[in-house]
């Protein structure tokens, strides 16, 4: 069995670091990586030489029964692959639903990863956790960059200066670590989320948690936080106004799977924070929770400079391709028995990450 490696082109990490590849040249499976795939994230071709046969796109493409990859490949590409080539990748299928007719009618199989359950047996496979680990931690600094004060409090000969105030709104797995970068930076850190479970973890890292009554807190969300009434929103804004007005950063997170991010931090808010002020917004991708913010730029408005980057994982390329290499062979070994592709229909992580039609039909 071929198992092909592609080249992310517009991002530098890779989906599979050589350590990644000689683990699943174990497995019994020929791994092709495309030319200079690893390069972005500084693997070189001659890391994965001894596990891995160096090819070009086009080959990797023709000839690869398993095609990995952080980024699905583009329309034009998909239509290259052989009939039954097994892709897994990111596909979205809940933002794109389109996704599946298209892999369906060109006869592909896709395995989503960002589909994979939010279980305890799958955590070690859960990729959407681990890049948001590291856009937190990323969106921290690039905050600590923009600012035009200091993160910790200082005291010096020139006088003192208060630390910094840190708001993260949405506290899942980027915002936890946002807030615990915050808090190792010497930031206050306040936080707020609809899950009530979050209030103990924001605690636990130093942080206060900000309440707002009366959230929709639906245990049975496989982890993901549910749409919130319209009066529960009008009461966070409220609240958020009143922190934002005393924040010098602002981190958000906060995303309701398969829809539009909820607004948290409408334009007035905006407009009432402190100039020199910074707002980073993780869900740009999904249309912000900040009312300002666009997608993938950094604009200032009134002196605050609001940065919208859902992608900042990439920014560390080396560690991320690292994590979401250790989550992609262990999913792949729930997959390969001896060389040979085995789709375990009764294993749950496989049925419910396998967006295309179901192998018996
Ligand atoms: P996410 O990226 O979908 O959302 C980010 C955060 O925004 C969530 O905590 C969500 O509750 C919050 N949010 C949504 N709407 C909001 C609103 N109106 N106001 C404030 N906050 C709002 O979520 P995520 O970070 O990927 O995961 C959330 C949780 O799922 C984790 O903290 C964890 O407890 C759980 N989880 C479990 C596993 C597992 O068991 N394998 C894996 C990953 C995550």
């Amino acid at each position: 069995m071929f198992l092909g490696i592609l080249n992310e082109n517009a991002d530098d990490r890779v989906a599979l670091t050589p350590e990644g590849a000689s683990k699943i040249h174990n497995l019994g499976v020929t791994v092709l990586i495309e030319k200079d795939a690893g390069n972005g994230a500084f693997f070189q071709d001659s890391a994965y030489a001894d596990h891995a046969v160096i090819k070009s796109r086009e080959e990797v493409l023709r000839q690869s029964d398993v095609l990995v990859s952080i980024h699905p490949p583009v329309l034009s590409e998909l239509k290259t692959l052989r009939v039954k080539t097994l892709i897994i990748s990111q596909f979205a299928p809940f933002a794109d639903h389109a996704i599946q007719a298209t892999l369906d009618s060109l006869k592909l199989r896709a395995l989503s990863l960002d589909m994979i359950p939010r279980t305890t047996l799958a955590q070690s496979m859960d990729v959407l956790s681990s890049m948001a680990g590291l856009s937190g931690y990323q969106a921290v600094l690039v905050a600590a960059q923009y600012l035009p004060r200091f993160f910790p409090m200082m005291i010096t000969a020139a006088g003192s200066i208060k630390p910094a105030k840190v708001l993260v709104l949405g506290a899942g797995v980027a915002g936890l670590q946002a807030i615990a970068t915050a808090r190792r930076l010497g930031a206050v850190v306040e936080a707020f989320d609809t899950r009530s479970a979050a209030k103990e973890e924001v605690k636990s890292l130093g942080a206060r948690f900000v309440e707002v009554e009366g959230a929709i807190d639906d245990k049975g969300a496989g982890g993901y936080a549910v749409e919130q009434s319209e009066e529960f929103l009008k009461r966070q804004k409220e609240e958020v106004q009143k922190r934002a007005m005393s924040a010098d950063v602002i981190i958000t997170t906060a995303q309701v799977r398969g829809r539009k991010a909820p607004v948290l931090v409408p334009a007035a808010t905006v407009e009432a924070m402190k100039p020199g002020s910074v707002i980073v917004d993780l869900a740009a991708s999904t249309g912000g929770n900040c009312e300002l913010t666009q997608g993938s730029q950094i604009i200032k408005h009134n002196g605050i400079t609001i940065i919208g980057d859902s992608n900042l994982a990439a920014k560390m390329p080396q560690d991320a391709s690292t994590l979401y290499s250790n989550n992609l062979v262990n999913f792949l070994k729930l997959l390969i028995q001896e060389g040979e592709l085995i789709l375990d229909w009764s294993n749950q992580i496989i049925r419910e990450s396998f967006i295309t039609e179901p192998p018996s039909q």
